[in-house]
């Protein structure tokens, strides 16, 4: 296990912060989605994003959702973490090639566009939690910190970087997030800000061999850094072909009926991790014996 997530406070509790290493985790996600390298940012920004966004709820049952619905050539992505640091996402469409902008970076924002972010949290409750803001910048970490300002009034920086190898493999991956306690001081948010208008990017700390602890440091320089804890991190999909079957009986007798009479096995996809799982007829013929409906 490489990557990882750390919590940690500063200021005396005035501040909250988090950050983590993704490097395995996008890898894995380029793996199995096959990403273009512009796909690979998005996705692995996300990703990180959503691995640090998860751990901060409470539940061991909690899910949380990060959807950005666009209209840039990737087409949309979504990323569901849990709070134990495990994460899963796709984009819908993964080849998008975008030319490096201006600067030589991978072009996020023009590959998704104008659009929306929805921040849904799934708590058990009756309704979920859903946050909603649209894109201002569309590179994400921007967006997100836009987000905790206007729908958790949370003020909040958000730094997120993946960088690739000339082979398209994942070199970097990895992000922040401090967020401001509403007794803060002003002192506090003065001295946070002229650190993050001096820090490096994420990726040039994490290509510099930075820990997470070590971009936090940077980040809260001179305000006490105390770490509260770690966690594993990993790209994680909990689909299985029992949770395939169950979701086929679902579709009721009907559907199956007419799959069966179609005559070929079925193939079925999973959008999270593109796993397949493929049924012979006999197999759909024990399910409709199971569907009741
Ligand atoms: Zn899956």
């Amino acid at each position: 296990m490489t990557d990882y997530i750390v919590r940690a406070t500063a200021a005396g509790n005035q501040i909250r912060a988090f950050a983590a290493t993704t490097k395995d985790t996008v890898e894995a996600a380029r793996q199995a989605h096959n990403t273009s390298p512009v796909a690979t940012a998005a996705l692995g920004r996300l990703l990180t994003a959503g691995t640090m966004m998860g751990s901060m709820m409470k539940n061991e049952s909690d899910l949380l959702t990060l959807q950005i619905q666009c209209d840039g050539p990737i087409g949309g992505l979504t990323v569901t973490a849990d709070n134990q640091g495990r994460v899963k996402g796709y984009v819908n469409n993964p080849e998008v090639l975008i030319h490096a902008n201006a600067k030589g970076k991978l072009d996020v924002a023009e590959a998704l566009g104008l659009g929306i972010l929805n921040v849904i949290k799934d708590m058990g409750l009756k309704e979920p939690y859903v946050g909603q803001t649209i894109l201002h910048t569309s590179e994400i970490a921007e967006d997100l910190t836009y987000y905790f300002a206007t729908s958790e009034q949370i003020p909040s920086s958000v730094g997120l970087g993946v960088l690739m190898n000339k082979d398209n493999t994942v070199r970097q991956a990895g992000g922040f997030i401090v967020q401001v306690m509403p007794f803060v001081e002003d002192a506090v948010v003065d001295r946070l800000e002229e650190n993050i208008k001096k820090i490096d990017s994420v990726t040039a700390m994490l290509d510099r061999g930075y820990t997470p602890e070590q971009i936090l440091q940077e980040v809260l320089q001179g305000m006490d850094v105390e770490f509260t804890d770690q966690m594993p991190a990993e790209f994680y999909c909990n689909c299985s072909k029992e949770r395939v079957e169950r979701a086929l009986i679902s579709i009721g007798r009907k559907e199956l009926q007419s799959l069966i009479s179609e005559g070929k096995e079925v193939e079925m996809n999973c959008h999270f991790c593109n796993r397949n799982y493929t049924f012979s007829i006999e197999e759909l013929k024990e399910l409709l014996k199971k569907a009741n409906r």
